[in-house]
């Protein structure tokens, strides 16, 4: 069963869009006019065409959406991991939309509000303990930050990235932190986020202009078989306005918007681009539709994209062994 809702996930980009609620002060008109099931519809002025505009996703949160529900929406896909597939889930929008929200949470963090990281793990643990009888999983961590094409590691102080293999994931770069349960994550993303804070006095608004990315590293060995699999996911909040490609089959892209009026350009950009990715399938077969648009998107995730593919290159080439369906794509 949870084969077949992989494979509806896969083939194409899904696109998600969430709308953040007013953040208590502003006492602005919603730009959003309404959402029914996949389309959100946009209050527009005069500049970009008087009246309203639609736009289509996969799924449209409003902004009385809970984190729980956010997340359910999202466990096939990571519970995949355990099955050794590949996971990279995108939150892209203006700086101020809500991403760093829906990934980890607010800053004063309960645990009704805790984002999609925290569930997630705490996800992946469970399963793992259903399926204990006929699986062993090892699940280890890494916290990194991508600012100006530099990988810095937010597990160790100094930010200096080093090689690990101590696990036997045989990961390069990046502290690796085997992880068994989910306030060992609390513990290790507390950890991060005060690494994270320490870089950012030299710029102050840095966590706006870079990339946080965890990644969680899953191997299972099947008890009867012997054989042993792997999965990771990538769990990515953009640096603001940040665009991103569609690299990695089953990939998810959450694309986040605020409600209030000054922001509408950026909305309204931000939308029209997500829907765009949201019709460009895997394979590229599609990818011509419109090449200027194509090609700003490529541009867009260079930085990003590089980063990420140096660290994957590296682990592709010390995974050779993996059997695993991750394989497949
Ligand atoms: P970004 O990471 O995109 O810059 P944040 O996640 O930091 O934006 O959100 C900006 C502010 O709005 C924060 O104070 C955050 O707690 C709040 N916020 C964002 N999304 C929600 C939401 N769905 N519900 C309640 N508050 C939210
Ligand atoms: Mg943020």
């Amino acid at each position: 069963k949870l084969y077949n809702q992989v494979q509806d996930l896969k083939g194409s980009i899904r696109v998600y869009c969430r709308v953040r609620p007013f953040l208590s002060g502003s006492s602005y008109l919603s730009t959003v006019d309404h959402i029914e099931e996949g389309n959100i519809i946009i209050n527009t002025p005069s500049k970009y065409g008087k009246g309203r505009k639609s736009f289509t996703f996969n799924k449209v949160f409003g902004q009385s959406a809970t984190q729980a529900e956010v997340f359910s929406d999202m466990q096939p896909l990571i519970r995949s991991v355990l099955d050794g597939y590949n996971v990279c889930i995108f939150a892209y929008g203006q700086t101020g939309s809500g991403k760093t929200y829906t990934m980890t949470g607010p800053k004063d963090l309960t645990e009704k509000s805790q984002g999609v990281n925290y569930r997630a793990l705490g996800d992946l643990f469970l399963l793992a303990e259903q399926r204990k009888d006929t699986f062993r999983y090892d699940v280890a961590v890494q916290m990194i930050e991508i600012y100006n094409e530099q990988v810095r590691d937010l597990l160790v102080t100094d930010g200096k990235i080093r090689n690990s293999s101590q696990t036997g994931l045989n990961v390069p770069d990046a502290n690796l932190m085997p992880v068994s349960s989910t306030s060992d994550v609390i513990d290790l993303m507390n950890l991060g986020q005060r690494n994270r804070a320490v870089g950012a006095t030299a710029l102050n608004d840095r966590s706006s202009r870079s990339h946080s990315c965890l990644t969680v590293h899953v191997q299972g060995r099947d008890l009867t078989s012997g054989t042993t699999l792997r999965g990771c996911m990538h769990l990515v909040d953009l640096a603001g306005s940040e665009r991103v490609d569609k690299s990695e089959a089953k990939t998810l892209m959450f694309v986040h918007i605020s409600p209030e009026s000054d922001a509408l350009g950026e909305t309204i950009s931000t939308l029209k681009f997500a829907e765009r990715v949201a019709t460009v399938e895997l394979g590229a077969a599609r990818v011509n539709k419109d090449t200027s648009d194509v090609k700003e998107l490529k541009e867009q995730i260079a930085s990003l994209k590089a980063a990420l593919a140096r660290k994957e290159g590296e682990m592709d080439q010390s995974q050779h062994s993996v059997s695993s369906s991750s394989e497949k794509y």
